[in-house]
């Protein structure tokens, strides 16, 4: 067996759930309210806390699915266990269970946590350093009617967001349409991409796109199935606008693939969708190499896996692109990261500088239970 300066005692799961203030639409369905699983790891007289939400028509994981395998596979071949760091942990989850990544996300946050909080450092010493003292955020709006998200994004602009990111993919002549508007009700110096979850076909993207082009898109983000890599390096070829790899990219082997496929001018990791801080330091290090940008992303999380992307944001030297880290903003009450909620209405967020994650945890989680 080998030594190790940590050794975990027990791990436990709580579910929250928090209401949209309004129901978030992507092309694969519509939700009222955000549920995450919060994971806590303790070892000895240190705690630390993760999160996993899982968006199941997305990375096909569930809810309940992510807790059993958490509960009954991940914690027991973790407990007992002596580990010298996060990536220690990735080995025996690894050997345990293959991919369920949200499970595996939860845990590696917490240890992340737990080991900046023993060291009093912040979660981004460990990731390399902040080398951003804030992080532009995007303002990311769902699918909905045209007028809306146009009122929306104006009202998000004007509050100091330079990018907005919007939804589409289930009716491309719709999408062109609000793209058009956007760009007539934005100032110039806004940045419009537009998410199609994978929606367009091969045979119809190309035009499609080519309009967007010159109506003034300046990304695309999976245009189309996660598993079209030469379709995707093909539209790159012919578009102007950058193109962002997002499903196609769930794990470093994917990120490797995607580079070699001169598939992306941008990735974009979330922490729950690849694994953890690790495989996402890992994934972002091979983007840096490859001349590609990464964006942070996140699914609609609430404060504590939020904020562990915050800290990856500010330490990723190429995630030159602003972050979707708007989950707590979302929702109603949210309960982890209630400073977030109020920096985050001007697109930036602030990078938390106190020790682990950077907030009171065991107090909210006492108040999220009560
Ligand atoms: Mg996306």
């Amino acid at each position: 067996m080998k030594s190790g300066w940590l050794m975990v005692d027990s791990i436990s799961t709580f579910v929250v759930s928090r209401p949209y203030v309004r129901p978030f639409g992507i092309s694969s369905g519509t939700s009222d309210v955000l549920t995450s699983l919060i994971v806590e790891v303790v070892a000895g007289d240190r705690t630390g806390i993760g999160e996993a939400a899982p968006m199941t028509a997305y990375t096909g994981e569930t809810l309940d699915g992510v807790k059993c395998a958490v509960e009954d596979y991940l914690t027991p071949a973790l407990v007992g266990q002596k580990l010298n760091g996060a990536g220690d942990a990735h080995v025996i989850m690894d050997k345990a269970l293959r991919g369920q990544h949200l499970a595996k996300a939860a845990i590696d946050i917490a240890l992340h946590d737990l080991i900046a909080n023993v060291s009093g450092l912040p979660v981004h010493a460990l990731l390399g350093g902040a080398g951003r003292d804030s992080v532009a955020i995007a303002w990311v709006i769902g699918l909905g009617d045209i007028d809306d998200i146009v009122k929306e994004a104006v009202a998000h602009a004007d509050q100091g967001f330079g990018h907005i990111k919007v939804k589409g993919g289930e009716d491309p002549a719709r999408d062109l349409s609000l793209v058009c508007a956007l760009r007539e009700a934005l100032p110039e110096t806004i940045e419009i991409s537009l998410d199609a979850n994978e929606g367009y076909s091969r045979s119809s993207a190309f035009s499609i796109l080519e309009k967007m082009d010159r109506a003034g898109l300046s990304v695309i983000e999976q245009p189309l199935a996660r598993w079209d890599l030469r379709g995707m390096a093909e539209l790159r070829q012919q578009l102007r606008m950058q193109v962002m790899a997002d499903e196609s990219v769930q794990s470093i082997h994917d990120a490797l693939a995607v580079i070699r496929s001169d598939a992306a001018d941008i990735i974009n990791i979330k922490i729950l969708k690849v694994g953890g801080l690790h495989r996402a330091r890992q994934i972002a290090g091979m983007a840096e190499a490859a001349g590609i940008a990464i964006k942070i992303g996140s699914m609609p999380e609430l404060g504590v896996a939020t904020l562990a992307a915050l800290h990856l944001a500010a330490s990723t030297p190429n995630a030159s692109v602003a972050a979707d880290l708007i989950g707590p903003l979302m929702v109603k009450d949210e309960p982890f990261a209630p400073d977030l909620v109020s920096d985050g209405r001007h697109g930036w967020l602030r990078t938390p500088m106190t020790p682990g994650l950077g907030h009171q945890l065991m107090h909210s989680i006492g108040k999220v239970l009560e």
